[in-house]
């Protein structure tokens, strides 16, 4: 099984992306962390794609796509982050084509601004080990401290308030031609996304669990 997680930052795309990569025992490939790892490691492409990310704004199609090229290894696969545009959505038919094979579904996870809001602002992350918290739905056990490595968190650079604000105008505007790119297709599945990850994850695999 192939699929896409499209969604607004904040919807739970890494977070679902995770949970069904275990539960359908499917690779995992996240444009998000990818391109952040990039940027750690100071690489050339992390250079080349550090100030837009730092901007909330998306890195150039031909940069993704060969990011994207690169990492598809295996005939099943979930992608999280990607495609953010219609150009992408096409490219990735491309991409898939010379590979023979094509997307089965595009899981849509919808949720309104005021989640979007209260996710990103309370989000912190580990800058060693990259595990991710919420300062109300999943904190860690010491506050501003990592569990598993005990480093302090730290606020992302993307979700300060106005890197948030300029995410969500670019998902907004992106986000209508691509949804009906896929919906054209019949491939598209909307899931409300706006409460608990168990039970945003539960409505996903029900949703897919009936299609296959
Ligand atoms: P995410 O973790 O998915 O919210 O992505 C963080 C940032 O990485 C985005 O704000 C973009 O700057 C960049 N990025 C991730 N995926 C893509 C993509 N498919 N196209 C362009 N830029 C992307």
């Amino acid at each position: 099984m192939r699929f896409i997680l499209l969604g607004a930052p904040g919807s739970g795309k890494g977070t679902q992306a995770k949970s069904l990569g275990e539960h359908y025992n499917l690779e995992r490939i996240s444009l998000g962390d990818i391109l952040r790892q990039e940027v750690k490691n100071e690489s050339e492409l992390g250079r080349k794609v550090k100030t837009y990310m730092e901007k909330g704004l998306l890195v150039p199609d031909e940069i993704i796509s060969l990011v994207v090229a690169k990492h598809i290894h295996s005939d099943d696969f979930i992608l999280d982050g990607y495609p953010r545009n219609l150009a992408q959505a096409k490219e990735l038919d491309v991409i898939l084509g010379k590979k023979k094979i094509s997307l089965d579904f595009a899981v849509y996870l919808e949720v309104n601004e005021e989640t979007m809001l209260k996710r990103l602002s309370g989000r912190r992350v580990c800058p060693h080990c990259d595990a991710n918290y919420h300062i109300e739905n999943m904190p860690p056990q010491k506050e501003g401290v990592c569990d598993l490595c005990g480093c302090k968190l730290l606020l992302r650079r993307d979700d300060k308030p106005e890197v948030i604000r300029k995410r969500w105008e670019v998902f907004v505007s992106e986000n209508m031609p691509l949804r009906g790119y896929y919906k054209e297709k019949q491939k598209l599945i909307v899931i409300d996304a706006n409460g608990e990850a168990s039970e945003v994850l539960q409505n996903i695999t029900d949703k897919l669990n009936g299609k296959q």
